[in-house]
C-alpha cells in the first residue's frame, strides 16, 4: 500500500513536472514569438526600404514561388517580405515568416536562381522552427538576450555589431545542413535551377572573405568544404525534382534587379 502510494506520488510529480516543461516550452515559444515581432517592427521603422519598386516586386516575386512549394498549412503563414537598402550581404526568415534581404545581397545573388537558393535557405530555417528547437535545447537564454538586445533600442549601427537574433542566431550545424538540403528541394520544386546554389555558396564565400561578420547563411555552418560536399550529394535529387517541375511547367518569371549603385 505504502508502495502504491509512493508511486503514485512519484506519478504525480512526473506529470508535474512535465506540465511545467511544457508551461515553460509554451512561454518561450510566445516570448520568442514576440520578440521576434518586435525586432522585425523596430527595422521596419529604422531602415530604408529599398526605393525601388522592382527590387522589391522581383525579391518577391522568387519568395512567392518558394513559399508556394510549401504545404498548404505553411503557405497560408503569415508571410511578409521586405527589401531593406542595406549594403550588406545579407537575408533572414524569422519564427513569424517575416523574410529580411538586404540590397547588398543582391549584388552576389545576382541571379533569380541563386537569390532563390538564399531565399529557399532561410524559408527552411523558419518551416522547420529552428528557432524553436534552439530554444528547446537549453539556447533559450542566448537567444533570449539576442533578442531583448535588438528590441530595446534598435539603430543602425547595431546591424554592424551583429547584435540581432535574425540576422546573427547561432543555428546549430545540423540545422544549416537541413536548411541547404530542403532550400535546394524547394527551390527545384518551385522550378529554379538547384544548380545555381553551388556557385552561389562559393561566390558568397569569397565575397564575404575579411570582411567582418558573415550573414546568417554562412555564419556557424558547417565548413565550406562539408557544405559543398552536402549540396554535391543532393544535386542530383534536387535536378530530378526541377526536371519535373520545369516539364509541369513551373517556370518562374521574376524579372532580375540588379543591386543598388554605391
Ligand atoms: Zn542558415
Amino acid at each position: 500500500m505504502l508502495r502504491n502510494a509512493s508511486l503514485l506520488v512519484a506519478a504525480c510529480l512526473a506529470l508535474t513536472s512535465s506540465t511545467i516543461a511544457r508551461a515553460q516550452l509554451i512561454v518561450s515559444e510566445k516570448e520568442v514569438r514576440r520578440e521576434a515581432r518586435v525586432e522585425w517592427l523596430s527595422m521596419k521603422r529604422h531602415l530604408s526600404v529599398a526605393h525601388d519598386p522592382r527590387i522589391q516586386n522581383y525579391v518577391q516575386c522568387v519568395a512567392n514561388n518558394i513559399i508556394g512549394t510549401l504545404s498548404p498549412e505553411q503557405a497560408q503563414a503569415d508571410w511578409e517580405v521586405v527589401v531593406f537598402d542595406e549594403d550588406q550581404i545579407n537575408a533572414f526568415a524569422d519564427p513569424n515568416y517575416k523574410i529580411g534581404v538586404f540590397t547588398g545581397l543582391l549584388r552576389v545573388a545576382d541571379t533569380p536562381d541563386a537569390l532563390a537558393a538564399v531565399i529557399g535557405h532561410e524559408v527552411a530555417h523558419a518551416t522547420e522552427g529552428h528557432v524553436m528547437q534552439r530554444a528547446r535545447k537549453g539556447a533559450r537564454n542566448n537567444a533570449l538576450v539576442l533578442l531583448g538586445s535588438a528590441a530595446t533600442g534598435i539603430s543602425p549601427d547595431l546591424l554592424n555589431e551583429g547584435a540581432m537574433l535574425s540576422l546573427n542566431l547561432p543555428y546549430a550545424r545540423e540545422q544549416e545542413t537541413k536548411a541547404d538540403m530542403i532550400g535546394l528541394q524547394s527551390m527545384a520544386k518551385a522550378g529554379f535551377d538547384p544548380r545555381a546554389a553551388l556557385s552561389l555558396w562559393k561566390n558568397m564565400a569569397a565575397a564575404m572573405s575579411g570582411k567582418g561578420a558573415p550573414p546568417e547563411f554562412l555564419s556557424d555552418h558547417p565548413a565550406d568544404d562539408t557544405r559543398l560536399d552536402t549540396i554535391i550529394k543532393q544535386i542530383r535529387p534536387a535536378l530530378i525534382t526541377y526536371n519535373q517541375a520545369v516539364e509541369a511547367g513551373k517556370r518562374p518569371n521574376c524579372q532580375a534587379v540588379a543591386a543598388p549603385d554605391r
